[in-house]
């Protein structure tokens, strides 16, 4: 692993291709976006049925999010909306509706290691344009990724340990974990249950 490389070279997803690109206003309803591959009963049997709540911060923008995005059994539209904002490729202030399921996943790692500090993203949304700058000068950065569908972040959790997030995201087979240890970060990802 490289240092100073805040790109996730990874997640090759054979799943990607859905953009649904939303420049500055995001008028949508993300709430019907499929979540490929992560088991919804296993997202259910994580999450359970009280409120889900996340506390996010934005690495490059500062921006936060903190508070409630589903609750009595539905994904609040609103909250959602400010997610996929926040979530934005921030070189291109371009978002997508992003899959909803990653944020149970983030949600559900949150309540695993009983963290009340926020996450901070590094990277969500990526643009293609973005994504096919950074393939074109590092061969580690997978040209189809799952950033680009709205599927995937790279997090970490001030003062906590990114192995240990990994191993524990890892343990619940629930999506994609890559864990960038050197860099201090964690990608999570709902794609197909993997580790790398
Ligand atoms: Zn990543």
């Amino acid at each position: 692993m490289r240092r100073a490389r805040l790109v996730c070279p990874c997640c090759d997803g054979a799943t990607s291709g859905r953009r649904e690109v939303i420049r500055a206003a995001l008028g949508l309803a993300a709430g019907g976006l499929a979540c490929l591959a992560a088991s919804p009963a296993a997202l259910a049997q994580a999450n359970g049925g009280a409120a889900r709540r996340l506390f996010i911060q934005r690495v490059q923008t500062g921006e936060s999010f903190n508070g409630t995005y589903w609750n009595e059994g539905r994904y609040d539209r609103e909250a959602l909306r400010q997610l996929d904002w926040l979530f934005r490729d921030p070189s291109m202030e371009e978002a997508t509706p992003m899959d909803p399921r990653l944020f149970d996943l983030l949600h559900s790692v949150a309540q695993r290691l009983d963290a009340s500090e926020s996450f901070q993203v590094i990277s969500g949304y990526r643009a293609p344009e973005t994504n096919a700058a950074r393939a074109q000068t590092s061969r580690r950065v997978s040209r189809v990724s799952l950033h680009m569908s709205g599927m995937a972040a790279d997090v970490r959790l001030p003062g906590r340990d990114s192995m240990g997030m990994a191993r524990l995201a890892a343990e619940m087979q629930i999506g994609g974990v890559g864990l960038y240890r050197r860099d201090g970060f964690v990608h999570l990802d709902c794609g197909p249950a993997r580790r790398w």
